[in-house]
Formats: C-alpha cells, structure tokens, sequence
C-alpha cells in the first residue's frame, strides 16, 4: 500500500492526520526497510532470550541480559529498579514519556528444558511467543530509534518488566504505576505480548486466583486406613467444581492448574492442595464462582468425612480442615472508547490496511488501564501458537507489518517535535 502521500479528506480526524504525517517522513521509512533487512538479527535476540529461563519471581538472567541489549542500543539512564524491571529511555524535548512494555517473565518453572530452535520462518521452543517476540519488539522499536532521528516529543521509556504471568500478579506493572519515578508521567502505555497484528486489547480482563489447602492427620497407607485422605477430598472438590455453570456473556471461565499434595504412594497424605484461576468480564459472576469453590470444598470434605467415619466420632471431627487463599487479583477495567491511544491504534491500523478487533484480555495494561490510565496490549507481529506448552511456536512472516505498526503508534503518542 501506499503509506502516506495521498492527501486528507478535510475532516479526516487529528489522529488521521499525525497518523499519515509521520508515517510520511523519511526517517520513519528508514527504520520501517531497517526492520525489514534486520529479520534475521531479531531472530537471533528472540532465540537468544526464550533460552535464558525467566520464572516468576525468577527473571534476573533474563533483565540483565535485556539491559545489555538496552545499552549495546545506546538507550540512556538504563537501569533495574528495586523489584527487577529493566528500564531505558530514549529522551524527548517534554517531560512526558510514552511507555512501552515487554514482560520478562515466562509461566515455566526454572528448570524446564529449554529447547529454543529455528527451522526456516519458523521459531520453536517455551516461551518463544509469549514474551520472546514481545521482547525482541521492544529492542527493534528501541533500535530504530537508535538508529534514526525519528521525530518525538515526548520520550520513550522501555520496560522488560517482572511478574506478569501466574503468581507474579502483575507486580511489575503495579510497581511501575504505584512507586515508580515514572508512575506520574507515563503518558500512554503500549503493551507488547505475543504474537500477531490482529487485536488491540482495550479492556482489561478481570481475574482471581485462589490456592485451595486441605490437611488431615495422615498416616499408613495400611495400618491407618480408614483415616480422610486430603487428596481423595480435593479430587472430590475439583469434581464438585468443575460442574459450575458458567455463562458465556459475559464470558466467564476457570481452571485447575496446579495440583500438588502426598508424599510417598505408602502414606496417607497430610496434605494436598490447588490453584484455581477464575476469570470474567464480570466481578459478580467472580464472586459467585468464588462462592461455588468454597462450597465445593466443603461438601467434598463433608463427604469424606462421612466415608471415613471421622464425622461421626467426636474427637475425631476437627482431623480434617481446609484454607482458601487468594494468591491472585487482577483488577479489570475499559478503557474509555474516545481515549487518544485508541484513536491513533485505530487510525494505524486504517493506514496499514490492517485489520484488527478490540479485545479483552489479562494483561499488563490492566494496571494502567484500571487506574484510568490510557494503556493497550497489542502483538508483536508474526504469528504463534502452543502458547504456555513446551510446544511454542512463532512465525516471522509478517513480523515487520507489527513492528511498522508500534512504531507508528508510539510515534504518534509521542507526538511530533516541534
Ligand atoms: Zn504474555
């Protein structure tokens, strides 16, 4: 297509308007052929990353190895903060910056193989999508600005944050916009997660988790049989659970992911216990499945106790118990439809020819965008799938149309300098 000498309708939109001026400059198309010869380079960063294990809680290889990619880039003031995000600017003439953000971290426990591999286009291995080719954006929108005089008011401040997947809880992006120098400052938020070019995610999915614990007396899986087993009571309460109605509008949805619990095939457990992940667009459909796990953990361990007996012996009756701790809380929240970074996404997108939907989803712009703060999530081009498998795989094809279009769209936030 042709990028942008076509000349505006008289009431084509200001954002129309930034949007077809920036993407007119030559600095601008500079850096769009830049992306283009530099495919090969980007896979190189995306596989070198997804090879460096980056757990929640356990991301330090992986921002160090970001913070030398920040410097090598020749961004300023690059630096972890308390909590281990990695933080670099390219500065602009005003005090406001556009953020733009890439998650460190991966759902995989530290020591799971990581068996990173290219075949042609195609790149395979954990976490090679999700945030590998979100992470290798952020160094090729960095490098571009690196590179060229790309025109910015505002300046830009890169995030590799910690803590986005499972029990990070988002802790990266809470400390960003809570107790951060730049939690006043940051303008506009773009989130890069993942694959693709087809979304633009503008409202934040709520979600909650919980992790179940039932604990008994234990004992000999022969001499003390008989006595209420905590596993047998939670396979009790999954089944009991999973029985939930749920609604598809608005759309609500939850899992088992982690059962742990026992501790040889002879002993009856002490213990055993779960994380449940609940999620809606809805916080009283959140409530009530809350309710409905808590019922469902009662009454799987009232009829174990009835099984065993327990429940009829006196002192016998308070051997089993149950905990529900919440482990996970993600505010949800809509960005406002007239909100200017939606505006300029939109406008892009029109510019580019491509189409894309506004979605919903658990990201780190819930954060800013709960706060009534303008943030989206948007893909990091290509194409990926077997996100959270050790079968992860992302496509190059088609990663310069995304890196075109962040580009543009943090240009435009940034606004034009004067
Ligand atoms: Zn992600």
């Amino acid at each position: 297509m042709t990028p942008v000498s076509r000349s505006l309708p008289p009431e084509a939109s200001t954002s129309e308007q930034a949007v077809a001026r920036t993407a007119a400059t030559s600095e601008f198309k500079n850096a769009v052929e830049w992306f283009r010869d530099q495919e090969a380079e980007f896979s190189r960063w995306q596989i070198e990353v997804a090879r460096i294990p980056a757990p929640p809680f356990g991301e330090a290889a992986r921002a160090d190895w970001l913070a030398e990619r920040f410097h090598a880039l020749g961004l300023v003031k690059v630096h972890k903060d308390s909590i281990g995000n990695v933080l670099g600017s390219c500065l602009g003439i005003s005090s406001a910056f556009v953020s733009l953000i890439a998650h460190l971290d991966t759902v995989f426990p530290a020591n799971t193989p990581l068996n990173v591999r290219q075949q042609g286009r195609k790149l395979y291995g954990p976490g090679i999508s999700d945030n590998a080719s979100g992470i290798t954006a952020l160094l090729a929108i960095a490098g571009a600005f690196a590179n060229f005089d790309l025109p910015h008011a505002a300046s830009l401040l890169f995030i590799g944050n910690v803590g986005e997947e499972g029990e990070g809880d988002l802790r990266g992006m809470r400390h960003i916009f809570t107790d951060s120098a730049w939690k006043d400052s940051i303008r506009a938020s773009l989130v890069l997660d993942g694959a693709g070019t087809d979304t633009i995610v503008a409202e934040a999915l709520g979600s909650r988790r919980f992790e179940v614990t039932v604990r008994g007396p234990g004992g000999h899986s022969w001499s003390d049989f008989g006595m209420p087993n905590p596993i047998v009571v939670l396979s009790r309460a999954i089944h009991l659970f999973s029985q939930t109605r749920v609604s598809n509008s608005p759309k609500t949805t939850f899992n088992v992911g982690v059962i742990r619990g026992g501790t040889s095939v002879n002993s009856i457990p002490e213990s055993a216990s779960m994380r449940v992940d609940v999620r809606s667009s809805s916080e009283p459909e959140i409530q009530r499945l809350e309710l409905e796990l808590h019922r469902s953990v009662e009454r799987a361990l009232q009829e174990e106790e009835a099984r065993t007996g327990a429940a009829r012996n006196s002192h016998r009756r308070s051997t089993l118990a149950f905990e529900i701790v919440g482990i996970g809380d993600r505010p949800g929240g809509e960005l406002d439809t007239n909100a200017r970074i939606l505006q300029i996404a939109r406008a892009v997108d029109a510019h580019l020819g491509n189409s894309s939907q506004v979605q919903r989803a658990s990201t780190d712009a819930n954060i800013p965008i709960s706060m009534g703060r303008e943030a989206i999530a948007i893909g990091a081009g290509g194409s990926g799938g077997g996100a959270h498998t050790l079968q992860e795989w992302f496509d190059t094809t088609g990663r310069t149309l995304a890196l075109e279009r962040i580009l543009l769209i943090a240009l435009c936030l940034a606004g034009i300098e004067k």
